[in-house]
């Protein structure tokens, strides 16, 4: 009975190098994935093949295992990949390889002596798909698909910190929709869904790539602007004030019209947290609905 004919049953990569680095074995796994076939790689060194393994992580691995018998492990999380092969199925269009984890080990002889180096491959693109699925789903608002409330709050931790590496500013605008329980105690809640649907769609329209448009309560949004000055984002609040109030939405045969009031703030360096921003951001806010509404004011 020949056991090797199990390597080529499992489903995972399994290659077996000897102690100069050439493939001695290649299974049915590592054969399907990257075309190459096992009488074609058997002899040759594997860099010959596979050049981005000349790399002192792998062959320091290599060397490890062959003088000191030690297992290694190579993570996902830090080298997505081994070997550079096509993802296995069209469902993973965010990887162009194939995302694995691999084990390697010691293969000792009769005697005990460390001959040969196997290496396991592990196709995870599957379960890192799933964890990149949740981890968006998990930073956005589901009403409106844009960043939720805890998404913003690591973002402008992770700003403030990016702001004062590079000391560039950092300004913010707190929106609110003026007069909202009017609109579903007239309209229905539903038409209330619809209408913060379409304004975080319009604002978000007006925002460049780098701001970050958040769902920070009930009807009330925040937008972080990296880069910009206090200027820079008392206009862009004008621009978002002006489109909204500009724009009358349609809703079963109905036409509604809202407004907002805008908060504008920015970063200094030296004095505010991320709490002290959202305050000064929101005092403004809170002085626009005073002072009317469908306004945008300023706190420094
Ligand atoms: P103001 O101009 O002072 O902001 O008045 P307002 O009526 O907008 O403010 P208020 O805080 O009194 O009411 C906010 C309303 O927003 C009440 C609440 O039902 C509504 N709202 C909050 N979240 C949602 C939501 O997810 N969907 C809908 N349809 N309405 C919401
Ligand atoms: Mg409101
Ligand atoms: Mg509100």
């Amino acid at each position: 009975m020949n056991f090797s004919q199990v390597f080529d049953m499992v489903d995972i990569g399994l290659v077996i190098l000897d102690r100069d680095l050439h493939v001695r074995h290649w299974n049915r796994w590592m054969h399907l994935h990257s075309g190459i076939d096992p009488g074609s790689i058997t002899g040759s060194i594997v860099f010959d093949t596979f050049p981005n393994l000349k790399h002192p992580r792998f062959i320091n691995k290599c060397k490890a295992v062959l003088t000191f018998g030690n297992f290694c492990f190579f993570s996902q999380k830090l080298h997505h990949y081994l070997f550079p092969f096509k993802p296995a199925s069209f469902f993973y269009p965010d990887f162009d390889f194939m995302q694995q984890s691999c084990t390697m080990g010691p293969l000792r002889g009769e005697n005990g002596s460390i001959e040969y180096i196997f290496i396991a491959v592990h196709d995870v693109t599957d379960t890192v798909t799933f964890e990149q699925k949740l981890m968006e789903l998990n930073r956005k608002d589901a009403l409106t698909g844009v960043q939720n409330r805890r998404s913003l709050e690591i973002n402008l931790k992770e700003e403030i910190e990016r702001t004062r590496r590079y000391r560039h500013p950092l300004s913010m605008i707190m929106l609110d929709i003026d007069h909202f329980k009017k609109v579903n105690d007239t309209y229905g809640h539903q038409c209330g869904d619809y209408i913060l649907q379409q304004i975080a769609l319009a604002i978000e329209k007006i925002t460049r790539s780098q701001d970050i448009l958040a769902r920070y309560g009930g009807e009330e949004f925040c937008c972080l602007l990296p880069e910009t000055s206090i200027e820079g984002a008392k206009l862009l609040a004008e621009r978002f004030r002006k489109k909204i109030s500009e724009k009358a939405y349609s809703y079963l045969d109905k036409s509604i019209a809202v407004t907002i009031s805008l908060g504008v703030s920015t970063l200094k360096e030296e004095t505010d947290t991320a709490e002290t921003l959202l305050e000064k951001a929101d005092s403004a806010l809170y002085a626009a609905k005073n002072s009317g509404r469908n306004r945008v004011e300023v706190e420094i």
